[in-house]
């Protein structure tokens, strides 16, 4: 199939030191294709930053303001210490929000066939007036309320694999039903940042459309397995989703420093197969994936890589 993959050398700019959110995860991923041959079966995309109407579906114009202000004057962190600045920061969360949509618009357009996006800063946990988590622009849910509000799109499924509970999405579009939000997480009771109880379930009109499964600690393929064929699947086929986002984030590997979850490449790759099958049956094979975390190199680069050749392959 004709992917895209986004990435962006000014991806790297956002200087974090030794965080564990830094430049090196993308480096790894690079040089990983590169040497793979998996680059030369791509469409290789660069990004341009998002329009201020695109970032302001989701943000407050005072928050984008902080972002820009607090990166520019060379403050240290943004908020909390989790949210390390350097001076290109708001420029390059402008520019991964913007490969988001660009992604989102070239899938919606027919010109790929599916994206995947290779950015940072990740997103999910961005509030609407917040920084939090390593995130400043929620990249997933501005590319959703794109969809939805530039585009007409009336069912767009996130499902957020990230091992922690991408708060900021949820919070997002908690009223509405035009987005089904779907998060597997570590529980909140044992990881950040706090939320995803399976009891939330939305609010309002979007009362139903919010689907949070938590999973303890230790947590196995065989566990996901059972989860996502058993009862994730079921309720993405009957939303019928005629748009799919992944927030792919690869920090459940069992190999991750930040969470406690013991996935392989085999659970992900059947969530990534079943995702790629759910879009060919409901909506033309319209997906964009995007990562999120993911802080083990090695981990991360073979993850991305065979997540690519699930996205690429052309249907059986
Ligand atoms: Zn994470």
């Amino acid at each position: 199939m004709n992917t895209g993959l986004y990435t962006d050398p000014i991806f790297l700019q956002h200087d974090t030191g030794d965080h564990p959110e830094n430049a090196g995860r993308l480096d790894a991923i690079s040089s990983t294709l590169r040497g793979n041959g998996m680059l030369g079966r791509l469409q290789v995309k660069q990004s341009q930053v998002a329009s201020a109407e695109d970032i302001e579906r989701i943000h407050t114009r005072d928050h984008v303001r902080r972002v820009e202000e607090a990166a520019l004057s060379g403050m240290r962190y943004l908020g909390t210490p989790d949210c390390v600045l350097s001076h290109e920061t708001y420029l390059v969360a402008q520019h991964a929000a913007g490969a988001v949509v660009q992604a989102a618009s070239e899938v919606a357009q027919g010109r790929l066939d599916n994206a995947f996006v290779a950015c940072r800063p990740p997103g999910h946990h961005a509030e609407a007036n917040r920084a939090l988590g390593f995130c400043y622009f929620n990249n997933v849910a501005i590319a959703a309320a794109f969809l939805t509000d530039a585009l007409g799109y009336q069912r767009v499924l996130i499902f957020d694999f990230d091992v922690h509970h991408g708060n900021g999405t949820q919070h997002a579009f908690d009223a509405r039903r035009d987005v089904f939000y779907c998060s597997v997480h570590q529980h909140p009771r044992t990881c950040y940042p706090g939320t995803g109880y399976a009891e939330e379930r939305g609010a309002g009109d979007g009362l139903g459309f919010t689907l949070n499964a938590p999973v303890l600690p230790y947590a196995t393929d065989a566990d996901y397995l059972a989860l996502f064929d058993g009862t994730l699947l079921p309720a993405f086929m009957e939303y019928k989703p005629d748009f799919i986002l992944l927030s792919a984030g690869f920090d459940a590997h069992r190999d991750d420093p930040l969470a406690l979850v013991n996935l392989t490449q085999v659970g992900f790759d059947h969530m990534a197969r079943g995702m790629k099958r759910l879009s060919l049956d409901c909506c033309q094979g319209r997906l964009v994936s995007v990562l999120e975390g993911g802080y083990n190199y090695a981990r991360l680069s073979e993850c991305v890589t065979s997540h690519l050749e699930i996205l690429q392959a052309d249907p059986a």
